[in-house]
């Protein structure tokens, strides 16, 4: 059986909707799927029934972005209670951050001599969670750069001429959304910051665990994450990432190889978890 427990639908910024999501995630042989796309669970519900259909577990996911002085860290949330209503507000206001963030970038362009329609963006969005890859498809559909990477390069990459920040959380506050949600926290692809005392700090906040197998991570990366998790009491969790298309990863969904021992550990976990009804204190910081 395959395991993918990292995937973006139309929710965010994948070009899959949720039931065409698990539909490929089932051609490509996968029994075990996790929903994660960013500032949302809304694909979630959907996909499990898909996965009831077609003999995919589907697990609710989530992934938030975080604010850290020397770049941006990925928070993983899984099996969390994605019904709650505090954590439905809390998804919200972070997803209108995106929109402000997105119409102010759309502003810069225009400074900068490359207007694009803020209702574009929107539409390509497909009324998913609006981020930089939709701003960066409607450049290259005005013709302002030819691919979403030279839109990046010029344009929105960090420290970009149009770069906004946004509305974010800050790594602890993610985890302590995250359990309250009910659900594990997993610092997702470490390798992209590779940082381990970021990780290695949140520990102490309650991290549950590190996405040790990830495309971008070799096998001298997957060993040093998975014995990283060892040493700190963490679990260790794998995905593809994938969004469908160019974006991201741009591997297909299953093709990530993630050991099946790794579940039952989390299942186990996410067994001794309960919702709260109420969100934990949070200083949301704005640009
Ligand atoms: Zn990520
Ligand atoms: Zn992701």
């Amino acid at each position: 059986m395959r395991i993918d427990l990292h995937t973006h639908t139309t929710a965010s910024d994948g070009m899959l909707d949720a039931p065409a999501l698990v539909a490929a995630a089932a051609a490509a042989g996968v029994g075990l799927l996790a929903v994660a796309d960013h500032d949302s669970t809304d694909a979630v519900d959907d996909a499990i029934a898909t996965g009831r259909r077609l003999g995919v577990e589907v697990w609710p996911a989530v992934e938030l972005s975080c604010d850290v002085d020397a770049g941006e860290v990925h928070m993983l949330g899984y099996c969390l209670d994605h019904h709650l209503d505090w954590l439905q507000t809390l998804l919200g206001r972070l997803r209108e951050g995106r929109v402000s963030r997105a119409e102010r970038m759309v502003a810069r362009l225009a400074d900068l001599g490359a207007p694009i329609e803020f209702s574009r963006v929107e539409a390509l969005a497909a009324g998913g969670a609006i981020g930089r890859p939709h701003v960066a498809r409607a450049l290259v559909e005005a013709g302002w750069v030819k691919d979403p990477a030279e839109a990046f390069d010029r344009f929105i990459g960090r420290g970009g001429p149009a770069y906004v920040e946004r509305v974010k959380v800050t790594p602890t506050e993610a985890v302590a959304v995250i359990r309250a949600a009910g659900g594990l926290a997993v610092f997702a692809h470490p390798g992209w910051a590779g940082r381990d005392d970021w990780i290695i700090d949140l520990v102490p906040a309650g991290l549950d665990g590190v996405e040790a197998y990830y495309p971008d991570h070799g096998p001298e990366a997957i060993e040093h994450y998975v014995a990283l998790a060892r040493a700190h009491g963490l679990l260790v969790t794998g995905g593809t990432d994938f969004h469908g298309g160019a974006l991201a990863t741009r591997v297909p969904v299953g093709s990530q190889y993630v050991p099946e021992e790794i579940v039952a550990p989390l299942r186990e976990r996410a067994a001794t978890r309960r919702p709260s009804r109420v969100p934990p204190p949070l200083v949301l910081a704005v640009e």
